[in-house]
């Protein structure tokens, strides 16, 4: 369960991690145009190279996420709070923690809260 919520958090926050570092290497490599060309470019090849591997890098966080919540629900445990599965969430179609109100699939994929809209 642990292991569950350290690799939710790193798949949560590598998405982010990636545009900002994308953002931080356009700046540098625009800031270089005035200064030295040839950095520019360099620095462009180099994101274009990185970009494959840390694409493969945010799947296997994301395998591993979904791998260790099977492994959580197999043992009977919600992976996002722990609690006590009543019944078998494994031969469920889609499985809703009652504590946390988390939805769960049966390969460990977790669904996305639904938004509760206002008719305000
Ligand atoms: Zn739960």
């Amino acid at each position: 369960m642990r292991l569950y919520r350290i690799l939710r958090g790193m798949h949560e926050c590598s998405v982010l991690a990636v545009f900002w570092l994308y953002v931080v290497l356009f700046v540098l490599a625009f800031a270089s145009i005035f200064v030295f060309p040839p950095v520019a470019l360099l620095i462009f090849f180099a994101a274009l190279a990185l970009l494959p591997l840390l694409l493969l890098s945010c799947r296997i966080v994301r395998w591993s996420r979904h791998a260790s919540a099977r492994g959580v629900m197999g043992g009977g445990r919600c992976p996002a709070c722990g609690q006590r599965i009543p019944g078998d969430p494994g031969l469920a179609v889609r499985w809703r923690c009652e504590s946390c109100d988390t939805c769960f699939l049966p390969g460990g994929v977790e669904e996305p809260r639904q938004m509760v809209q206002s008719h305000a």
